[in-house]
């Protein structure tokens, strides 16, 4: 038999070891040995956790499970969607690979692939003249700025690929808006760390052994590319349970809308970050 507790979160009273209310545990003297505590510390540091690994491999291994899992009411094996996508922002902003999403001043407008960089260029050489600065401290602003703003930028991301999903899926899939969210949070979670850390890191292993073709940027693009199509490809069958031929004509039209978009981000970014300063 186990006793009575009164919640000392909620005041709610219930039996076992757990608030039936608020989910509060009830401490054991244990908890508070110093031992208890270090454990904590290292899972702290080392990202130890093994819910965080567990999401992680399967968001790699088996896109879209996370979502389904969780939006099926399976979530305490797991990450809280919402805390890894922080996460995955936070290391992808310390260890910034690829510039996909922090375009800096030098990729806007020395690179070739963008409609605006011709436009942008111009502007900043202007700008530079009218604030009477050198070319290099106004870098230095832009980029510090752009860096700020690619962050609120990121979760506008997230509603605008939820968008997406929900509008491709229109009567037929059976899910409401908080679970597009969800699998929008997983794919921009998937980008971050599987696309811009894991595949980046990758690229830099094999600059390092002397395999020169990784240097293209075409090469990283179309890969990035595949690897966000292989992501779409098995979400479909594991988050919205569809059959192959419905998933291959999904996976397209999000892989050429999320190509579209990552256009206008860039220019959308520029134009933003060139106001604001
Ligand atoms: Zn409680």
């Amino acid at each position: 038999m186990s006793q009575e507790n009164r919640c000392l979160s909620c005041s709610n009273e219930f039996e076992g070891k757990y608030c039936n209310q608020c989910g509060e545990k009830v401490i054991d003297q244990k908890d508070r040995r110093l031992v208890y505590f270090l454990g904590e510390l290292v899972n702290a540091i080392t990202f130890a956790d093994s819910k965080l690994w567990k999401s992680l491999v399967l968001i790699v291994r088996k896109p879209g499970f996370v979502s389904y899992e969780y939006v099926k009411g399976v979530r305490k094996p797991y990450m809280r969607p919402l805390s890894l996508f922080f996460l995955a922002n936070l290391l992808y902003f310390l260890f910034p690979i690829f510039n996909t999403f922090n375009t800096t001043l030098y990729h806007q407008t020395k690179s070739f692939s963008f409609l605006h960089s011709e436009e942008a260029s111009r502007m900043v050489a202007n700008q530079v003249e009218a604030m009477d600065i050198s070319y290099e401290e106004f870098e230095t602003r832009y980029n510090a700025k752009t860096t700020e703003l690619s962050k609120m930028l990121l979760i506008v991301m997230v509603f605008l690929v939820a968008a997406m999903f929900s509008i491709i899926h229109i009567g037929s899939a059976k899910k409401l808006l908080a679970d597009h969210l969800t699998i929008a949070l997983e794919l921009m979670i998937y980008i971050l760390v599987a696309c811009m850390q894991i595949f980046g890191l990758l690229l830099i292993g094999f600059k390092i052994i002397g395999l020169g073709f990784t240097n293209s940027e075409t090469f990283s693009s179309l890969s990035v590319i595949f690897l966000i199509g292989f992501f779409v490809y098995n979400a479909e069958r594991n988050f919205y349970g569809f059959e192959k031929k419905r998933r291959w004509f999904n996976t397209i039209v999000v892989l050429v809308s999320f190509i579209i978009s990552m256009f206008l981000y860039r220019a959308f970014l520029f134009f933003v970050t060139f106001w604001m300063l």
